[in-house]
């Protein structure tokens, strides 16, 4: 018995080591998707950045445009100088200038500003188009890293659970079937050590009775608390 429940306990760290690599590649998905993330929420603030700057482009050019056509006007009314008549129509005149060039002072002062801001954002731009350059190189490494791991991990847990199941073939059915279903329904764990009277699966105490039959390793015995199969072996 003591040999088929040393075997079952080997199983075990096999099992354990399988769930690892498992987890391990549970957790490669999740990787590449944070990646595709990241790379989706730069790629967006690339693309609001570039609308805000077309944005702006198009109002510096519609204000260029009005400017253009206000300096026509003006020049229209200066023509019209020679033609008035009375000093009044001519004051009138010269003022409606004025008021038009001040007009256009202010709107030359808002293309100004604007080109500006363009300038700014487009430094952005080109920022992050540096940043997104940059992460897309560094996420193909790390996915073709990645696939080379998951390939090498498939092929570690194939190798696993061969020897998992080579050394559950040479235990009894009934020994066999108890850790079967032990697996399936304690996590994966059906076999544990035992430690100062605690089963190391549940932390739970055993009996100081059943404790020192346990140590023994003669016979099978279960976790009164989590019924999973107690082997005992010192400093493992
Ligand atoms: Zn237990």
């Amino acid at each position: 018995m003591e040999r088929e429940l040393e075997t079952l306990f080997e199983a075990q760290k096999i099992e354990s080591m399988i769930m690892e690599g498992e987890q391990k590649l549970l957790q490669a998905p999740k990787k590449l998707k944070q990646m595709e993330d990241r790379l989706a929420e730069v790629r967006g603030k690339i693309e609001k950045e570039q609308e805000i700057v077309e944005e702006l482009e198009k109002e510096r050019r519609k204000k260029e445009k009005e400017l253009e056509g206000e300096k026509e006007k003006i020049k229209k009314l200066e023509v019209k100088l020679y033609d008035v008549k009375t000093n009044k129509e001519y004051q009138a005149l010269l003022k409606e200038i004025e008021s038009a060039k001040e007009a256009n002072d202010r709107t030359e002062e808002d293309v100004l500003v604007l080109m500006d801001k363009v300038e700014d954002l487009k430094k952005d731009y080109e920022a992050s188009q540096t940043e997104l350059e940059k992460l897309e190189k560094e996420s193909e490494i790390e996915k073709k890293a990645m696939e080379k791991e998951t390939r090498s991990m498939d092929e570690v847990i194939a190798k696993l659970t061969t020897e998992r199941d080579n050394l559950l073939s040479i235990v009894s059915d009934n020994l066999r079937n108890t850790y079967n279903i032990l697996r399936e329904r304690r996590g994966g764990i059906a076999v544990t050590n035992v430690r100062n009277g605690v089963c190391l699966g549940c932390n739970m105490n055993i009996p100081p009775q059943l404790f020192i039959e346990v140590t023994k390793n003669k016979q099978l015995i279960q976790c009164p608390s989590c019924n999973r199969i107690l082997f005992f072996r010192e400093n493992d």
